[in-house]
């Protein structure tokens, strides 16, 4: 199974691609969490990527491209894969397609979650981490038993400078004007599968796997 999953930051991208990779059993590809590891084993890329990151921007096309074609040469993803961030840009996914192409490889879905950018904000400008251990919350919809400490370990959680309600209205700009349009590329090619992702994540789930033809 090859997806790729779309939609802006804050729809609730990451807990459906969790869902989806468990029931494939297909390596979930999040760019934005590869570029986190390079960062905290201190390599140059990471630390040129979390720049951009932290300031809302996208890291450059050919940083981004590189760091997919290295992740998909791992034997996991021969199996298949979901690609979770990626791609951000028109020139992105036409790249994806030539490398697609390449491999002699075709995707089986494009699915889009699509969530208002209001609804986006409040969720994303809420959301808290723990420190130590990455655990995440919200401080309505997810609170932790003590103000600010992580259940699982007592880690401090903290708010990440790209969850800062500022950066937040400048990724939905960035996302808004560079990876809308990847939602126009994948529908001129009949590709693209267009999910509400205001339903509980329940709904959502269902609703994605009822596209990729496993229920009726
Ligand atoms: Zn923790």
């Amino acid at each position: 199974m090859r997806i790729i999953l779309l939609g802006p930051p804050g729809a609730g991208k990451g807990t459906e691609a969790e869902l989806l990779v468990k029931h494939y059993h297909i390596p979930h590809i999040s760019t934005g969490n590869i570029f986190r590891a390079l960062y905290k084993d201190n390599t140059t890329v990471g630390k040129i990527a979390k720049e951009y990151i932290d300031r809302g921007q996208l890291v450059p096309d050919d940083i981004t491209n590189e760091i997919v074609r290295n992740r998909l040469n791992h034997a996991d993803a021969k199996k298949g894969f979901l690609f979770d961030g990626y791609p951000r840009n028109v020139d992105q996914a036409a790249w994806f397609d030539e490398l697609l192409i390449q491999k002699e490889w075709k995707l089986d879905a494009v699915i889009n979650i699509y969530v208002p950018d209001e609804v986006l904000i409040e969720r994303i400008s809420g959301r808290r981490v723990c420190e130590s251990c990455g655990a995440v919350y919200h401080v309505t919809n997810k609170k932790p038993n003590v103000e600010g400490i992580c259940d699982v370990d007592g880690g401090k959680l903290i708010q990440r400078a790209d969850d800062m309600e500022e950066t937040v209205q400048r990724r939905l700009r960035v996302y808004n004007e560079q990876t809308e349009p990847v939602i126009g590329y994948y529908q001129n090619k009949g590709a693209i599968v267009m999910i509400d992702g205001t339903q509980s994540i329940k709904e959502v789930d269902t609703a994605i796997k009822k596209v990729l033809g496993e229920m009726n």
